[in-house]
């Protein structure tokens, strides 16, 4: 497995607990040393544990030395990060880098997955780049072989995954492949790479486009005095419309959907395709995130010198992630606004603190609420559901809420004295 962030730790460590033996290989020195000791570098449920174990019986081990992972392996895994250019292209830097790597380490048979998400024929692109590199020509296959799994639930996701989907021409490998994920109870798609490396593009931006929607239904909903959240559970009924990813917010974030939107767009443009819709997606998702601010600003009556409470700061709960996180954005348009930002965030203040370099953080919640002219509720930490609001009511300056992710019940805060607003309701 070489990168040992959130999807080659993830896989590593589920591989390993599937029976098989497994190298994880990272460049980042510090990493590999404390995993190689049981300490997890991210907040993922459960994975701890997966790789504690595994670490015990010996299945998973971690590593720098890409050539000894390579050369003792049969199965490669590329899952390093492909973050977006300055005109959102996927930057292959690192998948390219590795590749070569891997050129330089063949010794028998491989089969090469590429489980990053990357632009259409980065599939052929990794294989010439091998093909290229290698000193005496030794058989290998290159496979497409995209990832489903989701932050906050992705041990579960692995094990339990919607979709196996393997792009190759190579039966070889597909043989192979499928046998390696033989534990694993899923639907298999077997296509040709191009379309594998479409799947993954098309299914991020189909889920941030319905989040979008159902962003600019609340939207219009607030508009005509209807209740967004009435109205997705009457069009999630609907089969084809489904209950899932009907939740209004501050505007989608994180380290996939806003990334692969715009590689996309690009591949869209190169290839002299107007991608209008998702065009629109990208646009009305920035316009969710400035609405959300402009509100928080509105309801405090203006946020120069104004405290403001931030409650949240990963993408979305259950993660430390802050990679592209709408609080994050929404926490800095409220410092550009003139407000003072106090945050505090169950598992990402480490990461937040890097981000917000202008923001105060405070220990817990009630101590975010502490002399606050307003609360924002930026994720949607179960935590934050369950909070004695009567209490946070007590310390806060003036009693306003700004929920951004529906999380809180209206009549409930407002019985307490809160004046509280949400998102299309
Ligand atoms: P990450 O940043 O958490 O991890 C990438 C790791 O690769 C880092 O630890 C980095 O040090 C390492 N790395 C980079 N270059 C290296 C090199 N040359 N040699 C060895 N190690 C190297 O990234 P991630 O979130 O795990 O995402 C990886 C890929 O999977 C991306 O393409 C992403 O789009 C895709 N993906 C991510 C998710 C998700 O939820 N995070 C889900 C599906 C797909």
């Amino acid at each position: 497995m070489i990168g040992a962030g959130y999807v080659g730790l993830v896989t590593g460590a589920c591989l390993a607990d599937l029976g098989h033996t497994v190298l994880c290989v990272d460049r980042d020195s510090e990493k590999i040393e404390a995993l190689s000791a049981g300490r997890v570098p991210i907040y993922e449920e459960g994975l701890e544990a997966v790789v504690g174990k595994n670490l015990e019986s010996g299945d998973l081990r971690f590593t720098t030395d890409i050539q000894e992972a390579v050369s003792k392996s049969m199965f490669v895994f590329i899952t390093v990060d492909t973050p977006p250019d300055e005109i959102g292209r996927a930057d292959m830097t690192h998948v390219e880098e590795v590749a070569r790597s891997i050129a330089c380490s063949i010794n028998d048979y491989k089969v090469i997955i590429n489980k990053s998400t990357v632009p259409i024929g980065s599939t052929k692109m990794v294989d010439t780049i091998i093909e290229e590199s290698m000193e005496e020509h030794l058989e290998y296959d290159v496979v497409s072989n995209p990832e489903f799994l989701r932050e906050g639930t992705a041990v579960a996701d692995f094990l339990n995954p919607s979709r196996i989907v393997i792009g190759s021409d190579s039966q070889k490998a597909v043989r192979l492949l499928t046998e390696l994920y033989r534990g694993l109870d899923a639907p298999l798609l077997v296509t040709d790479p191009v379309s594998a490396e479409m799947i993954k593009y098309a299914s991020n931006a189909f889920l941030a486009t319905k989040v979008t929607y159902i962003n600019a239904i609340a939207n219009l909903c607030e508009a005509i005095g209807a209740d967004v959240r009435e109205v997705a559970i009457g069009m999630g009924y609907d089969e084809r419309i489904g209950f899932e990813f009907l939740k209004p917010g501050p505007g989608f974030g994180g380290s996939c959907f806003p990334k692969d939107c715009a590689a996309l767009l690009a591949i869209s443009r190169d290839h002299g395709y107007d991608f209008d819709l998702l065009d629109g997606v990208l646009k009305v998702n920035q316009e969710q995130h400035e609405r959300t601010a402009a509100r928080v600003d509105r309801m405090a009556g203006g946020l120069k010198g104004k405290k403001v409470g931030v409650l949240g700061l990963s993408f979305k709960a259950n993660t430390d992630d802050v990679r592209d996180s709408p609080a994050i954005k929404v926490a800095r348009m409220l410092l550009e606004r003139g407000a003072e930002v106090i945050a505090f965030d169950p598992r990402a203040m480490e990461n937040g603190r890097r981000e917000l370099p202008g923001a105060g953080f405070a220990e817990n919640a009630y101590e975010v609420a502490r002399g606050a002219d307003i609360l924002v509720l930026l994720t949607e930490w179960d935590e934050f559901k369950w909070l004695d609001y009567e209490r946070v009511r007590g310390l806060m300056a003036s009693p306003r809420v700004m929920d951004a992710r529906n999380c809180l019940d209206p009549v409930v805060l407002r019985k307490l004295g809160f004046t509280y607003e949400g998102i299309g309701r």
